[in-house]
């Protein structure tokens, strides 16, 4: 019985079969056109051999090892994307490769904490579904995402400013001169027209574009 014992290529082959389900395509064909595999035929017989997919009628489709499998690894994907996107501002289109390679780097245990820092996110910076963990669920009972952008913060509450990732880097020295730097316990007082933020006993008014750039921490005061 001839078997691929190259991991990767099997989990690219888990990935390509998750995502074509998500598009709603289970042909054994699509598949196989589809792989850049250097050996399709072996490698969708090893996937068979381990009980990782089923074929049957045409159609390829993941069994639960597989699907369990799979899952897994487009989470940490497009927890890596987003992680590449939001906080090291890398554009969507460089990061796939990159996140690539993560997805294997990752530990479950990273994973969960990279989930949690951007705040469970739900979809990739290309829009397609993060499948849940088990902090997501966790989620749902103590609520609060750790680190959440100034746009998604709540009028009324302070926070403490995690990050900083501008799309200019020179807005930097001016955010700091208005006391906006990582560190500081900001409040926020309104959204609209613009963001308004108290920073101890000045308010400060910035653009909505820059409001997105800055991460922060709730505090309870
Ligand atoms: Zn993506
Ligand atoms: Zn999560």
């Amino acid at each position: 019985m001839a078997e691929i014992s190259d991991r990767e290529r099997i989990d690219e082959a888990l990935e390509l079969l998750w995502v074509l389900d998500e598009e709603g395509h289970g042909e054994l064909e699509r598949f196989i056109h589809s792989s850049d595999d250097p050996d399709v035929p072996l490698l969708t017989d090893t996937l068979r051999e381990e009980g990782l997919t089923a074929v049957a009628d045409g159609l390829i489709r993941l069994t639960d090892k597989g699907r369990v499998m799979a899952r897994g690894l487009v989470r940490r994907q497009r927890l890596a994307e987003r992680l590449f996107t939001d906080v090291l501002q890398m554009s969507e289109d460089t990061v796939l490769n990159d996140a690539c390679k993560m997805e294997h780097i990752l530990s479950e245990e990273l994973t969960e904490s990279v989930c949690t820092f951007l705040g469970h996110p739900p979809t990739c910076p290309h829009g397609k579904p993060i499948p849940r963990g088990e902090c997501c669920k966790k989620l749902r009972i103590d609520i609060r995402p750790v680190v959440t952008g100034l746009s998604e913060f709540e009028v009324g509450a302070t926070g403490r400013i995690t990050f900083i990732v501008p799309s200019d880097p020179s807005r930097i020295s001016k955010l700091n001169s208005l006391g906006i730097v990582a560190g500081s316990v900001i409040k926020l007082i309104q959204k609209i027209p613009s963001f308004v933020l108290q920073i101890d006993e000045t308010t400060v008014a910035i653009d909505p574009s820059i409001a997105k750039e800055i991460y922060l921490k709730k505090v309870v005061v």
